[in-house]
């Protein structure tokens, strides 16, 4: 006797399904896969760093949204985590971590002191890692909650979903580029 099954994964991108085959374009193929594989890179310099320890630990679990593989070098991860006060001695190294990932790339703004300096506004403080690197999720919170980081990690997974492979082509993408000077 013949049985069907039918599966119906979370997320599934629309497409056209029949009897044994399930068809989808290329962008939203791509999507899916870079939204739940991300390689966050933690960069992480004082209090918000502890608070993203926590989101990794077995309680909040990053690893249901397929980012526990964190990874240290550039050049092996797409999403920048910074969390905590960036001394203006800092930014340099900051943006040259950035540039040295690959496309494509998201940055995750964690807290107010990444944010936007936080109570630290003092002469060695930088007011915002979007004065030196361009920002796509900020999370707000002194320090943010690991349900906030999670909801910061589902709106990156939203726009890696998406953006589409040609995002990073188009001329508004390379506008922002050139706005922090950078190729
Ligand atoms: S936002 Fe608050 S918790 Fe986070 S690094 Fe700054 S002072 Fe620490």
């Amino acid at each position: 006797m013949q049985t069907s099954v039918n599966i119906h994964p979370d997320n599934q991108p629309e497409g056209h399904e029949g009897a044994g085959f399930f068809a989808t374009t290329l962008d939203k193929a791509v999507g899916l896969a870079r939204a739940n594989s991300l390689w966050p890179l933690p960069f992480a310099t004082s209090c918000c760093g502890i608070e993203f320890m926590a989101t990794m630990a077995s309680t909040y679990d990053l690893a249901r949204f397929g980012s526990e593989r964190l990874s240290f070098s550039p050049r092996q991860a797409d999403l920048l985590m910074v969390m905590g006060t960036i001394s203006k001695k800092m930014a340099p190294v900051l943006r040259q971590v950035y540039e040295q990932m690959a496309e494509p790339k998201w940055v995750l703004s964690m807290g107010a002191c990444a944010s936007s300096g936080g109570i630290f506004d003092t002469y060695s403080v930088l007011q915002g890692i979007d004065r030196v690197i361009p920002v796509d999720v900020y999370i707000p919170g002194c320090p943010p909650r690991p349900e906030q980081v999670l909801d910061g990690i589902l709106k990156i997974q939203e726009l890696a979903k998406n953006e589409g492979t040609k995002r990073r082509q188009t001329p508004e993408y390379q506008a922002k580029l050139a706005a922090y000077g950078l190729e």
